[in-house]
């Protein structure tokens, strides 16, 4: 037999949703892959039925439909302070999963070097790998996840040609303030580089925190391609809609990716989720409360347990620290986790890319009384503090 592709040799399948596979041989309750337990807004899914009588079913415009990048381009200049043109600045991807690929190949040549801050969302050590990119790695630094400025530039000055920037940040919570999103731009410019962000929370951020779009700072629309999607904004992770927003020259090339790459989002659903984007503020600020309440009700219970804990700026992750149960594998401590307690989590070292297993990441986009039943089942974690885990497995 000729040999496989030695291309994905340098990364294993997706932990992320590994857990959620290793949850349901369990039962246990999953509170490893971040997607909601509860349903989209009603809105989206009477539309639904509706699309199922009356279509479209058949391809849209590969970038997308002309009614969902006007409405995302009204939703979105508003937001971001910028106008957004539908005709020439969005490409409507399948998640910001494509759009994030579709990005990185869109700047960058095999051989190119982009930045990533670690910890970091699995996918784009992927993306990097499937581009033929290299990985400049720059750590955010537990318990606050500052990055250091002088390390930051030394990055740099390596000759990247982009930096990936995940804000609100999966997995540590952390929003950005502007301050330091105005010396990753100054940097950016200096070294005359892309910035490609995922701000797929952009609408899940805790006060007194505020999501800063880098695309909205001073000269930055120019060279940031935004990525973000529908999937936390509206609970339809199942859905797979994202987009690309970005300065003309650069999304006629994102487009040329994405038609060869999918051809193009589902169009029925890009029609239901119209509805979506036509939501009033009214909406994103009940999003946030509810999340607000999950949060509080899910930290409250990490702190009954004694857990300790970053507290998340924005988000739905929450990296636990785990040293206390004396397992210095936080796979296996996962994995014994959804097997024994009944709780599946994502192991911390899976977002890092320094030796670092002291953290398992939970998430609490969950209904209330699932939040409730994954704390009680934790509650028997008391029994194992300090005592030696691999022997009770
Ligand atoms: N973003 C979610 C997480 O980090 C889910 C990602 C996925 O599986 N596509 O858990």
């Amino acid at each position: 037999m000729p040999e496989l592709s030695n291309r994905l040799d340098g990364f294993t399948e997706s932990i992320i949703r590994k857990m959620t596979r290793i949850a349901r041989q369990y039962d246990a309750v999953n509170l490893s892959q971040g997607f909601p337990d509860f349903d989209p807004p009603r809105e989206l899914t009477e539309e639904l039925r509706k699309v199922a009588d009356d279509g479209p079913h058949q391809y849209e415009i590969t970038w997308g439909s002309e009614l969902f990048r006007e409405k995302l381009a009204l939703k979105q200049s508003k937001l971001m302070g910028i106008p957004v043109n539908p005709a020439e600045n969005i490409v409507v991807t399948c998640g910001s999963t494509e759009a994030m690929m579709a990005a990185m190949m869109t700047v960058c040549n095999p051989g190119d070097k982009v930045i990533v801050f670690s910890p970091f969302y699995e996918n784009y050590t992927a993306d990097a790998i499937l581009t033929g990119v290299t990985p400049v790695y720059v750590p955010l630094a537990p318990p606050e996840f500052m990055f250091n400025p002088e390390e930051l530039r030394r990055a740099f000055e390596q000759g990247v040609k982009a930096i990936v920037l995940c804000n609100p940040s999966n997995p540590t919570g952390k929003v950005f303030t502007r301050e330091e999103l105005e010396e990753i731009a100054r940097l950016a410019v200096e070294f005359d580089t892309f910035v490609i962000t995922d701000e797929v929370y952009e609408h899940i951020v805790y006060e007194p925190y505020v999501h800063t779009y880098m695309a909205s700072l001073p000269g930055m629309f120019e060279r940031t391609l935004s990525c973000s999607s529908l999937s936390k904004t509206y609970s339809i992770t199942g859905w797979r809609l994202g987009y690309i927003i970005g300065p003309t020259h650069v999304i006629e090339v994102c487009r040329k990716v994405h038609d060869f790459l999918t051809v193009g989002a589902a169009a029925p659903l890009q029609k239901a989720a119209v509805k979506g984007l036509e939501m009033d503020d009214a909406y994103y600020e009940e999003l946030t409360q509810v999340y607000e309440r999950k949060r509080t009700l899910f930290l409250d219970g990490l702190d009954r347990l004694g857990l300790k804990y970053y507290k998340p700026q924005g988000a739905y992750y929450v990296l636990v620290d785990i040293s206390e149960f004396g397992e210095p594998d936080d796979y296996k401590f996962c994995e014994w986790l959804a097997r024994e307690i009944g709780v599946a989590a994502v192991p911390g070292s899976s977002f890092f890319r320094e030796d670092v297993n002291q953290y398992i990441r939970f998430h609490f986009a969950k209904k209330e009384e699932t939040l409730v039943e994954a704390l009680k089942r934790l509650e028997k974690l008391e029994a194992y503090r300090g005592a030696e885990l691999s022997n009770t497995k």
